[in-house]
C-alpha cells in the first residue's frame, strides 16, 4: 500500500457530495423546505441525498472461557486485534449482519446470542453493535481480511494492540459483566480521541489528496532551497557541521508549525477553508513578490526561454499530478468496499474511514 493510498484509507468518509448519484449534475448545498439543516440537493432532478449514520455489526464470540479475536488484515488498523465486526449491509438484520461478519472474519460457526452493546460514536457518525456469540467448536478459519484468528483468556488480551476503541469498550463491559455473573444491554458514547499528525496541517485536514500533492510540491520548492541556504551560511563562515545544524533547527520549526496548526484546527473545522486561503495567497504573495522580479532581471530571450519553457513544464507536472491521482483516489474507493471496523482507539490511533 503506498503512502496516498494509505493517506486515504485512514480518513472518514466525506459527510457531502459534490455530484448527483441519480443524474450526475453539480450538487448544491442548502437546507431544502421543511428541513433543519443542510443536504446535497439536486436543482436538475430534484433528488435530495440524505446522509445517515453508518451501522457497525459484530460479536463478541466465547468458547468456554476464551474469546476470539482476528488480526486485521487490511487498513486501518493493519495487524491489530479485533472482535470480528463490520458495516451492515442492506437486506439484513443486525443480529443477521453481525453472525455473517463472525463467519467472513474468523470462518467461524457460531450460536448467535442476545444483544450486549450499543456503541455511538457521533464524530465518525457510526453506530456500533456488538452481541454476545458461542463458538459451536474450537475450529475456525480466518477469511481474507483476517492475518489470523485465536482465542484469549481474560489475562492474554493484548490491550495495548486493539485495533479500535469500540473493541476495548466491548470487551471491558464484556469481562465485567462476566466477573459479576450478569450480562445486561449497555450503551454507551465513545467521544473523539487523539489523531495522528500528517505533515502539512490544513490541507490534509480538507482533503488527503491535496495534503499530500502540497507535500510533494512544498518538498520540490523547499529542497533546492534549503541547499541554497546551506551554501549561504558556508559562504558566510560558518563550518559545513554548524550550517547543516542551524538549517536543520530552522526547518524544524515547520514540523511545530505543522503540528500546532493541526491540533488547532482538528477541533475547529470551520476555520479550515480560511486557513487554506490564507495559505494559498501566501504562496501567490511570495511568487509575486519575490521570485517573479527576480525573473525580471533575466531579459535576454536566451535567459528567459528556458525559465519559460520549466514554468509550463511546472503547470504540465500539476495538471499531470492531479489527474493521476485523482483516477487513483477512485480506484481505492472502490476496492475499499470490504467491511471495517471503525472508531478511534484511545492510543494513536488513526482518523477512522468508512468504504
Ligand atoms: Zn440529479
Ligand atoms: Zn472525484
Amino acid at each position: 500500500m503506498t503512502a496516498s493510498e494509505r493517506a486515504l484509507t485512514y480518513f472518514p468518509a466525506p459527510r457531502s457530495q459534490r455530484y448527483c448519484s441519480q443524474c450526475g449534475n453539480l450538487l448544491a448545498r442548502r437546507i431544502p423546505d421543511d428541513d433543519n439543516r443542510e443536504r446535497d440537493l439536486c436543482d436538475h432532478c430534484g433528488a435530495i441525498h440524505y446522509q445517515n449514520p453508518r451501522m457497525v455489526l459484530g460479536t463478541i464470540p466465547v468458547w468456554e472461557k476464551q474469546v476470539l479475536l482476528c488480526r486485521r488484515a487490511i487498513e486501518p488498523r493493519h495487524g491489530y486485534w479485533t472482535l470480528p465486526a463490520g458495516f451492515m449491509e442492506l437486506g439484513e438484520t443486525t443480529s443477521q449482519g453481525a453472525a455473517r461478519e463472525t463467519q467472513e472474519e474468523a470462518g467461524a460457526r457460531i450460536e448467535m446470542g442476545p444483544l450486549f452493546a450499543v456503541l455511538d460514536i457521533p464524530h465518525v457518525d457510526q453506530v456500533h453493535i456488538f452481541y454476545l456469540a458461542r463458538l459451536t467448536d474450537p475450529e475456525f478459519e480466518p477469511g481474507p481480511e483476517s492475518l489470523e484468528a485465536r482465542l484469549f483468556d481474560e489475562d492474554e488480551i493484548p490491550w495495548d494492540d486493539l485495533a479500535f476503541r469500540s473493541v476495548s469498550t466491548a470487551l471491558k463491559l464484556f469481562f465485567s459483566d462476566r466477573a459479576r455473573g450478569v450480562f445486561q444491554i449497555h450503551s454507551d458514547t465513545l467521544l473523539r480521541g487523539p489523531e495522528p499528525v500528517p505533515a502539512v496541517s490544513p490541507p490534509f485536514l480538507a482533503d488527503p489528496m491535496l495534503g499530500l500533492l502540497t507535500t510533494l510540491t512544498i518538498a520540490a520548492h523547499e529542497i533546492p532551497q534549503e541547499l541554497g541556504d546551506f551554501i549561504v551560511l558556508v559562504n558566510a563562515g560558518f563550518t559545513r557541521r554548524k550550517a547543516l545544524l542551524f538549517n536543520v533547527l530552522s526547518s524544524m520549526m515547520a514540523i511545530v508549525g505543522g503540528l500546532v496548526g493541526y491540533y488547532l484546527l482538528a477541533g475547529s473545522r470551520q476555520w479550515v477553508p480560511y486557513v487554506l486561503t490564507l495559505a494559498a495567497s501566501s504562496f501567490i504573495y511570495i511568487a509575486v513578490a519575490d521570485l517573479m522580479p527576480q525573473m525580471q532581471r533575466r531579459t535576454t530571450v536566451r535567459e528567459s526561454l528556458p525559465q519559460f519553457v520549466l514554468i509550463v513544464a511546472g503547470v504540465l507536472a500539476i495538471f499531470a499530478v492531479n489527474s493521476v491521482f485523482h483516477r487513483h483516489a477512485h480506484g481505492l474507493a472502490a476496492r475499499q468496499a470490504a467491511p471495517a471496523v471503525t472508531a478511534a482507539d484511545p492510543g494513536a490511533a488513526p482518523p477512522p474511514s468508512a468504504p
